[in-house]
């Protein structure tokens, strides 16, 4: 028989780990930018399983890869050869536009971002072994390894699981001088995100990247762009970094890259890539035959002009939108601020985001709030203008109570 909502939120309060602050809805399926909870009623979806959703939910062509696929083969070890593996590896170096590219498959983010701190140290060493430093900036999220909550600027994730992995810095995003002073010979990497999303949606200013760039070629520090959020088409580039004009050593995806279906990947360019030998990384699930199926779906149909064109189109609506919302309500909204569907909102009161959330919940639509007050949108990367009118509306709707 079917369990109602009370009794499956009560087995898995009884069963799983408490680490998520979760919402009080069970949700059941999806199709296009909508899911349904377990009584039937209809939410759009604004938070995309956290960028995760880019063609939406039931997208027929990534379904039926995964059907297929699945009716072949699910996993072999990566002590064998894939057809949907090489072929994932080979458009993704292809599109990365890094110098004969090589790329790892694993199965998240931060997997992704600990593979390439590793590549890096293993490159840097191979010339100095006291090469270390990884600097980071200030509110970043990296991950929640220990090496890459280590990374991330956020003390608070690294309480009480020291000790920690040494050798990380922290910079403030966007301040090139103190970036400068901090690095030396001695610098091994400096990791950023290309836009900075869980840190409460902050881009580049125009020509920081560059100069990141620059003083990396200086020092012989890799550069290496974090693009698990804001990869994956969602700035409208394909690779944020295409945006700024501005080449990584490495980067990192994850979420988007296979539509839902677990993945990560780490992309090198080759002279960074050699510095990796057979046994210096592995791993038994990355890059197997069903989440390189979903990968490749996405893989052809994200980088298409057309798409990438929509999204910029959609994403300049939506950003339009909100400035809009933002003079109506200007003690409530202090800025908008983002690039194509990676969108935020920062809100001018502490401690009223996760109401404002639940408030827009009530109203039919998933949006989320960052670090207490930024109101942020990381749609599945298929909504058009109307599905933003529908959020525009509820936040319309939900907004005045809190002025
Ligand atoms: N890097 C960035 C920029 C992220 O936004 C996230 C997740 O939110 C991660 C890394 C970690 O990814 P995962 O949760 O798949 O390990």
């Amino acid at each position: 028989m079917r369990e109602t909502d009370q009794e499956i939120m009560a087995k898995d309060k009884a069963g799983y780990l408490p680490v998520f602050n979760r919402y009080e809805i069970v949700l059941d399926h999806g199709e296009g930018a909508y899911v349904w909870d377990h009584n039937g009623k209809k939410y759009l979806d604004f938070l995309g399983g956290i960028a995760v959703n880019v063609l939406g939910h039931n997208h027929p062509a990534l379904v039926k890869a995964v059907s297929e696929q699945a009716g072949k083969m699910l996993h072999c070890s990566n002590l064998y050869y894939t057809q949907p593996q090489a072929d994932a590896a080979d458009k993704l170096a292809r599109l990365s536009g890094l110098e004969e590219a090589k790329v790892f498959f694993g199965n998240s983010g931060a997997e992704a971002n600990e593979g390439a701190i590793k590549l890096a140290r293993k490159f840097a060493h191979a010339k100095d072994p006291e090469k270390s430093q990884i600097i980071t900036a200030w509110m970043s999220f990296h991950g929640r390894t220990l090496a890459t909550l280590t990374a991330t600027g956020q003390p608070h994730y690294q309480e009480g699981v020291g000790p920690l992995p040494e050798g990380f810095d922290y910079v403030h995003y966007n301040d090139i001088a103190e970036l400068e002073s901090m690095m030396s010979d001695k610098t091994c990497a400096v990791m950023l995100e290309t836009i900075q999303g869980e840190g409460g949606v902050y881009p580049p200013n125009p020509g920081y990247l560059q100069k990141v760039r620059e003083l990396c070629d200086k020092h012989g520090a890799l550069l290496i762009f974090d693009e698990i959020q804001a990869g994956i088409g969602r700035s409208g580039k394909f690779f944020a970094y295409d945006k700024y004009g501005v080449k990584p050593d490495i980067v990192t995806l994850a979420k988007g890259l296979a539509g839902g279906v677990p993945i990560g990947a780490f992309v090198a360019r080759g002279e960074v890539a050699k510095a990796m030998k057979p046994g210096d990384h592995g791993t038994t699930f990355g890059g197997n035959p069903l989440a390189c199926a979903a990968a490749n779906v996405v893989l052809d149909t994200v980088p298409k002009a057309e798409f990438l064109g929509q999204i910029e189109k959609v994403g300049g609506y939506f950003k339009q939108q909100l400035v809009k919302l933002q003079e109506k309500f200007p003690s409530l909204i202090k800025e908008v601020r983002g690039e194509g569907l990676i969108l935020g909102a920062e809100l001018s009161k502490d401690n009223i985001g996760r109401d404002i959330v639940n408030d827009c919940l009530a109203e039919g639509v998933i949006i989320n709030c960052t670090v207490g007050k930024v109101l942020r949108f990381i749609p599945p990367l298929i909504i058009t203008e109307e599905h933003v009118d529908e959020v525009i509306g509820a936040l319309e709707k939900v907004l005045p109570k809190y002025n």
